[in-house]
């Protein structure tokens, strides 16, 4: 494939499919990024010989550089490095496999780069949504989703008018706890909350879909990503994960992508739009599935959808202030300082509290413009009510 790409977060679990992805198409990479993987990213280097390579941890780069003495390779560290990481000049496109908001910057970086992106971290639309897009449409990039869902949802699209399109359903796993109730839920161990049953990601994501919360962000994703009113997209429980979305069209039509449980399928797509490649996602077999059953989402037992819905509708910082309450309580939960139900219950919280939220992030003004300073402030100041409201000090 005639494409260079950057991938940022290249030891993870959508980097490391990334580069399975590159390898098997012939893609080139221009920089890989990560934070403190320093074993796997030198392999990554020596395999794929990028310009630059990055680790965000300052002593961790400094052992890089010495490992790859005998490289080109320009290795650097910190925001810095990673924000060159994200305009390399030779690439066109950046694979965006970051956790957190710690994607956001670097994703504004490669659209003001003028670098297409493939986007995997569904925090920096949370959070930053209106500027992402905004941006984008101003520099005539596109941003091709990666998260499965919306990967399905682009697919089933390919040659409908906007108009026609009448509803998205996302279709959700319902995680390792469907089907417990609110009571149960109180004791839900670390152990249990890691067992996903269909997908193997990062610790975060799995935390995210244990909870629902990563189908309440992925409905915002949605909104921003086909600019649809958000009451126009649904949820529906799918526990086998094969129908990855669906869409409705006006005349009651509805188109599903189906695919095997592999992120590497929609990574390719991403990357080698609007052509299709060789598979490199395993192929699926239906009659090992016998039938498909789609359910309704418990919302009572999981809340965060609704928070996400109320957060988006409410607009300006509040999905912001719900993502970074929901990411300081998940690396709470992570770290056994939390219980599971504190994580949503937190999330819930900064957004009840948003306009003392709003008064701090804004000093009180009466203007409340969202731009990057106060999408980032807004991310700071929810952390720091979720952890006093939890009591983490
Ligand atoms: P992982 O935790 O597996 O990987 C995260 C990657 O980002 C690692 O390379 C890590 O480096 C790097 N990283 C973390 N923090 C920083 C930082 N501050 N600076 C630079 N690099 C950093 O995550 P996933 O791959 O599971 O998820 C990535 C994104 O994709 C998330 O937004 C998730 O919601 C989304 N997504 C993931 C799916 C999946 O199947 N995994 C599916 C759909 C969406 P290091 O290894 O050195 O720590
Ligand atoms: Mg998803």
């Amino acid at each position: 494939m005639d494409k260079i790409i950057s991938v940022l977060g290249s030891t993870g679990s959508i980097g490391t499919q990334t580069l399975d992805v590159a390898r098997a198409n012939n893609i080139k990479i221009s920089a890989l990024v990560a934070h403190k993987n320093t074993k796997l990213l030198e392999q990554q280097v020596r395999e794929f010989s990028p310009q630059i390579a990055v680790l965000t941890d300052e002593d961790c780069a400094k052992d890089l550089k010495i490992k790859l003495a005998d490289t080109n390779v320009k290795v650097l560290c910190g925001e810095e490095g990673l924000l060159e990481a994200a305009c390399a000049q030779n690439c066109d496109t950046v694979v965006n496999a970051l956790v957190g908001i710690s994607g956001l910057k670097p994703t504004m970086a490669a659209i003001n780069a003028h670098k297409d992106l493939a986007l995997a971290n569904k925090e920096t639309l949370v959070a930053g949504g209106s500027l992402v897009m905004k941006a984008a449409r101003e520099n005539k990039v596109k941003i091709y989703p990666v998260d499965s869902e919306h990967s399905a949802v682009f697919q089933c699209i390919q040659g409908c008018h906007k108009g026609a399109v009448k509803r998205i359903i996302l279709t959700a796993s319902g995680g390792p706890f469907f089907g417990k109730t609110k009571e149960e839920l109180k004791c839900a161990t670390l152990e249990q909350a890691m067992r996903h049953p269909n997908w193997s990601m990062g610790a975060k994501i799995t935390i995210d879909s244990a909870t629902m919360m990563n189908k309440g962000f992925e409905i915002i994703e949605a909104a921003w990503l086909f600019d649809i009113d958000i009451d126009k997209i649904d949820v529906v429980v799918h526990r086998e994960s094969i129908v990855h979305s669906m869409v409705e069209l006006k005349d009651n039509s509805i188109i599903a992508q189906l695919g095997s449980a592999d992120m590497r399928l929609p990574i390719q797509y991403a990357l080698s739009y609007p052509e299709r490649n060789e598979a490199v996602a395993k192929p699926l077999d239906l009659l090992s599935y016998g039938k498909l059953t789609f359910l309704p989402p418990d919302n009572d037992a999981f809340p965060a959808m609704k928070i996400c819905r109320k957060a988006f509708e409410y607009g300006g910082i509040a999905p912001c202030a719900v993502n970074g309450a929901n990411e300081a309580a998940v690396g709470a939960f992570l770290s056994g300082k939390i219980g599971f139900s504190d994580i949503t219950k937190a999330a819930g919280e900064v957004l009840e509290n948003i306009k003392e939220i709003e008064s701090q992030v804004f000093c009180g003004t009466a203007s409340h413009n969202v731009n990057l300073d106060t999408v980032l402030r807004a991310d700071k100041i929810s952390r720091r009510f979720a952890y006093s409201y939890l009591k983490i000090m």
